[in-house]
């Protein structure tokens, strides 16, 4: 596969995802209180040389001009004002901002062997901003299987298609690098040799 198309199937990707993240959205309305201006997800991520490579150019197209607030904070490097000046193009991981997420819990030894549990381990995290009177105990009885998001099921698919980007020519000045911070588009800029290895 061409850079061309996996980008374009990364795109539909993340329009799946929002799609998804609006019906969660409205099944769990009485409970959300995201908004513009609320900015506690935006930290400084980090993400898959496919993403990054991605969100770089959308930047480059749509802010030519961006210049952080701060490229050193902890906070997101494309937050202005308190919102995401990228929005349309933003990651997959901030359009699950707010919403109840089901992971994998995995534990590994130092060389990488899985240890522990011989069934899989799964957990539900969610906003405590949004669902302010939820607790481990009472959980279970808000979020149906069928209406958390299952990162663990997105993320295969990105990995997947971020292993694709390796393979092609404009992923391979990735190869060594396994995830890269957002801010790293910024400081990019200063130093065009960056990201470093
Ligand atoms: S890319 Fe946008 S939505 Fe994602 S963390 Fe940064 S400012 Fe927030």
């Amino acid at each position: 596969m061409n850079a061309e198309r996996i980008i374009h199937r990364y795109k539909e990707l993340l329009a799946e995802a929002s799609a998804e993240a609006d019906r969660l959205n409205a099944l769990y309305s009485e409970y959300m209180v995201c908004r513009k201006g609320c900015s506690d997800c935006c930290t400084d991520i980090s993400l898959l040389p496919l993403e990054w490579y991605v969100l770089k150019t959308d930047v480059e197209a749509a802010i030519p001009d961006h210049h952080p607030e701060s490229a050193d904070s902890e906070r997101c490097s494309l937050l202005k004002n308190d919102s995401c000046c990228i929005y349309k193009s933003r990651p997959l991981i901030c359009r699950t901002h707010g919403l109840p997420l089901l992971y994998l819990i995995e534990e590994f030894d130092l060389e990488g062997h899985r240890t522990g549990m011989d069934e899989p381990d799964w957990q539900i995290s969610w906003c405590d901003l949004n669902f302010t009177t939820v607790t481990e105990e009472t959980m279970e009885y808000l979020f149906d299987p069928e209406d958390v998001l299952n990162m663990e099921e997105w993320n295969t698919r990105l990995k997947e298609l971020n292993q694709d980007f390796l393979e092609c020519e404009e992923g391979a000045p990735f190869r060594k690098q396994k995830r890269i911070s957002i801010a790293d588009i910024s400081r990019n800029r200063q130093d065009p040799q960056s990201p470093r290895d």
